[in-house]
């Protein structure tokens, strides 16, 4: 579908109680195309008391969502999944317009972001307590659960889908109302969803969407308040550490999906080619700006040369471009300051003795392009080793011992994910075991599935999206203690 035809099917208002209404006082700001800084939209820019509508909104129809019958909340969930599937095309468009992305990269994520909305439609209906007898037998316990209650979820640019509805879905499906605060760089798509939810039946003030520049401004006094329950964040974790601070003094329960460095570990008995596959997945998908990306590759050195050679002839055979053109794999970076913190980042390394075995130059013209990069001999004073790239930009570091390599790998503040490549089943062991990270993928350079509870360690947060993990994250347990 055309930009022309997609993007009036995008409201740019803020949708609040289950209407569609301008900020107070009208203000708006630009949405950009970042393949060429053109304005696309201009969208709602909320003022704090907007904000508090919005949760003014979620709260007045908190009761009533927590008592509507799970088969509901689902059922509203499952037509939601298929408005979103049937209309790919439309949302792949708007996506790539204002993130960046390919199009076949958009309606990966479509296909990706829409399962949570029917993964969690099919959990809705198996929330469930337990019963047991007390030691002593005198009484019994009995343990439910109940919705959080109001939630305040904020989310990033980098999948502006997936990452709305790895928590809106299982908030809707737990019994919670929610506020959404959509990046600023990728307001539309969620909008779009808002849209799409009501469509499929959500009743009003359940989701509430907006939009604002005055971000902190807008999300402070949400924070403060206490008859929100729940804040759950996606982003760098350093806005991560900020929320964590401002909900201590409400004692507010956050989940936090932060920041990544992941390593890739290439052992001596990998298959190089599966590896190489799998190196195109964990460093490329979304062009390198997701928190799974590989920023870290970490080659036994027997296997470094040969790994490095046919990493670079895969990188030097992808299609840089605008996402909306056919064929292209690479769009540009989501923004000016996100491209000069790459070109950095590689600049530092070179400095310091990296080879560039492909890309590393800023080409000319409009758009926020980088090329695809293989760093080689890259030294462990580069910054690029300690900082998250999200980018497509591969430096190759090297081990000799096992050991060695999950050292290196763990040493870093953050803990996400990692990957591993080895046929030594024994060693795969050792190594899941031994990686301080949340998730890890082995022969495999993907990790990310609804079914799964996503989330990390250390800097990289905590809580689980995903799985049958995920929709805890939205529950409370009550105990009741019950005599006779
Ligand atoms: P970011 O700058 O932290 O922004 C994330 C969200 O937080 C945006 O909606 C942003 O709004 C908002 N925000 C910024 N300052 C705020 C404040 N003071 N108070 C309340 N909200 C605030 O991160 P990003 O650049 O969008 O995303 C990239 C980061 O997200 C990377 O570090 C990546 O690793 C991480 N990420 C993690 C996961 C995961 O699951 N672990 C998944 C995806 C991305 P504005 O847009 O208005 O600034």
């Amino acid at each position: 579908m055309s930009a022309h035809d997609a993007l009036p099917e995008v409201p740019q208002q803020l949708f609040i109680g289950g209407s569609w209404r301008d900020a107070t006082g009208g203000g708006t700001f630009a949405v950009e195309d970042p393949a060429s800084g053109d304005e696309i939209a201009r969208v709602a820019d909320a003022t704090v008391e907007d904000g508090a509508a919005a949760l003014d909104a979620a709260v007045a129809a908190q009761k009533d969502w927590a008592a509507t019958p799970p088969r509901d909340r689902g059922e509203i969930l499952r037509r939601a999944f298929e408005i979103v599937t049937e209309r790919t095309d439309e949302l792949a468009t708007i996506m790539t317009l204002e993130m960046g992305k390919p199009l076949s990269e958009s309606r990966a994520e479509i296909a990706y972001g829409a399962e949570f909305l029917r993964w969690f439609s099919e959990e809705a209906v198996r929330i469930a307590g337990r019963y047991s007898v007390a030691p002593n037998g005198a009484t019994r316990l009995l343990t439910l659960k109940q919705p959080v209650g109001p939630v305040l979820a904020i989310t990033p640019w980098n999948f502006p889908l997936a990452m709305g509805t790895r928590k809106i879905a299982p908030a809707i499906a737990a019994g919670c109302t929610i506020v959404v605060k959509p990046a600023g760089l990728t307001p539309l798509t969620m909008l779009w969803l808002a849209q799409v939810l009501k469509e499929a039946g959500l009743p009003d003030g359940v989701l509430n969407v907006v939009t604002t520049k005055s971000t902190g401004k807008v999300m402070g006094p949400l924070i403060a308040d206490p008859r929100l329950r729940k804040l759950t964040f996606t982003g760098s974790t350093e806005v991560g550490r900020s929320l964590v601070e401002q909900s201590a003094q409400g004692l507010l329960r956050v989940s936090m999906e932060l920041g990544g460095n992941a390593p890739f570990l290439v052992f001596d008995d990998a298959d190089v080619d599966a590896a190489v596959d799998g190196a195109m997945l964990a460093k490329m998908r979304n062009i390198g700006e997701a928190c799974t990306a590989a920023n870290r590759f970490i080659v036994h050195e027997s296997v470094a040369e040969e790994f490095s050679t046919k990493l670079t002839e895969r990188m030097q055979g992808l299609k840089v471009g605008a996402g909306l053109e056919d064929g292209v794999d690479v769009g540009p970076l989501v923004e000016e300051a996100q491209r000069d913190k790459v070109a950095q980042l590689v600049a530092d390394a070179i400095g310091k003795g990296a080879t560039v075995r492909t890309g590393g130059v800023v080409p000319e013209g409009p758009g926020w392009f980088y090329p695809p990069t293989v760093l080689t001999d890259v030294p462990l004073e580069a910054d690029l080793r300690t900082e998250e790239i999200f980018g497509p930009v591969a430096p190759v570091f090297t081990f000799t011992e096992e050991a060695d390599a999950i050292a290196m790998a763990n040493d870093t503040e953050y803990g996400l994910v990692a990957y591993a490549f080895t046929r030594d089943h024994a060693r795969v062991i050792r190594v899941y075991e031994g990686l301080e990270t949340g998730m890890v993928g082995i022969n495999q350079g993907i990790v990310s599935n609804p079914a799964a509870p996503f989330g990390g360690v250390k800097a990289s947060g905590f809580g689980r999206e995903g799985g049958t993990e995920g929709i805890e994250e939205y529950l409370e347990t009550k105990y009741v203690g019950l005599a006779f």
